[in-house]
């Protein structure tokens, strides 16, 4: 049995009100919104990519992003065909790497199952890689121009308030009634492609009235299309909803790296592909020892190197910390200079190895710690010198 906050909010969606929310969106975002990269074409690859770097991400940083990618990988195909690497290394800074590794795959996938051109079929969107509910119903409504409905944080926000929705959206009981909150108002899609009902603007004008009039804090209800309607206004509350989430305790985790310098360059490894910052660029990183740094650095070279390096030479430079969405990292890096090396093995953890001269970044994938530490410490006199190298 639903609950009863689910019934009530459900049962204020009346034919007439469904039809003057979707019509007082759909006039309102064609009468003028923001003009976005990837609004400019409903080309189902230029939507996909914008929707997945939207996930998790400010628009305003996946502007600078989706230019780039596009310019890279114009289509499925080029996409499919780069390396993952590239892929990758176009993707740093932006976070949530298996977000780009999902993508690629997609895209091998969408050549290899498909011939290059976008699946239409409902199931076969969202068995893509990657693609989760939001994301097929976001390429559905607003590429393939099908009755598909959409929930992201803005949508949650704007339909909570909409029908003084008492429940969390992140809960399965409140993401349950604002899905169906969000199926039942989206349109049919036109038979004419002028026609007034249009699934993928309506979705974008949700998404649109919650990015800049239904803001979490001091909604601006004067200029809203829809307060006519708006329970939570009426209530004269509206930031009561969504309730929010409960504080979290987020993990912290501590890890030391290894700046391994030698000849002006330090050494770099490649991440397996899967798991947190997997196929990315570090230097050799692992877990803190309760016995002290040496005996951390020792085993970090035996077990993701297979050699032994002169660690207990090895400089302390200043900790710094990482803040992911589920944990807090805690980094010590350490700089130890060789004038030689044995022959190194990348294993455990890495696949490959390559030397980088800190001052001339290469194009390769690095999480936004790996490159900050790097542009931090560039400077060759004090991080790999190979005139002080003993
Ligand atoms: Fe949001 Fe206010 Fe519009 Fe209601 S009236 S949807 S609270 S901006």
């Amino acid at each position: 049995m639903r609950p009863v906050t689910d019934t009530l909010s459900l049962s204020s969606l009346t034919p007439p009100v469904r039809d003057a929310i979707r019509g007082a969106l759909l006039s309102w975002f064609r009468a003028g919104h923001r003009d976005l990269p990837w609004r400019r074409s409903a080309d189902p690859y230029r939507v996909w990519v914008a929707e997945i770097m939207l996930q998790q991400t400010r628009t305003e940083t996946v502007r600078e992003y989706f230019d780039r990618f596009l310019a890279r990988f114009p289509d499925v195909a080029a996409l499919a065909a780069a390396p993952l690497d590239d892929v990758l290394a176009l993707w740093s800074g932006l976070g949530y790497y298996g977000r780009a590794r999902n993508l690629h795959a997609a895209a091998r996938e969408i050549v290899a199952r498909y011939g290059g051109r976008f699946p239409q079929d409902a199931e076969a969107v969202a068995a893509l890689p990657g693609v989760g509910p939001y994301t097929a119903g976001a390429i559905r409504s607003i590429a393939l121009r099908q009755r598909a409905a959409l929930v992201d944080g803005n949508v949650a926000r704007v339909l909570a308030r909409l029908f003084a929705l008492p429940l969390r959206p992140q809960e399965a009981d409140g993401r349950r009634a604002l899905w169906q909150l969000a199926e039942e108002l989206v349109p049919e899609a036109p038979e004419a492609a002028d026609a007034d009902n249009d699934p993928g603007d309506f979705n974008q004008a949700l998404m649109e009235l919650g990015a800049t009039v239904c803001l979490p804090q001091q909604p601006r209800c004067l200029l809203c299309p829809v307060s006519e309607v708006c329970l939570a206004r009426r209530q004269g509350d509206p930031e009561r909803y969504p309730p929010p989430r409960p504080p979290r305790q987020v993990p912290e985790v501590d890890r030391v790296t290894l700046l391994l310098c030698q000849g002006g360059q330090v050494l770099l490894l490649r991440r397996l592909p899967a798991g947190l910052w997997g196929g990315l660029w570090e230097p050799p990183t692992g877990e803190v020892d309760p016995r002290g740094p040496h005996q951390a650095l020792q085993r970090l070279c035996q077990e993701q190197l297979g050699a032994q390096l002169p660690v207990e030479r090895a400089q302390p430079l200043s900790p710094f910390v990482h803040l992911l969405t589920h944990r807090r990292m805690r980094f010590q890096p350490y700089r130890l200079e060789v004038a030689a090396v044995p022959p190194l093995h990348p294993q455990g953890e890495y696949d490959q190895l390559r030397w980088l001269d800190p001052s001339r970044p290469a194009a390769l994938g690095m999480s936004a710690w790996v490159s900050g530490l790097l542009g931090r410490l560039h400077t060759p006199r004090r991080v790999c010198d190979a005139e002080r190298t003993t």
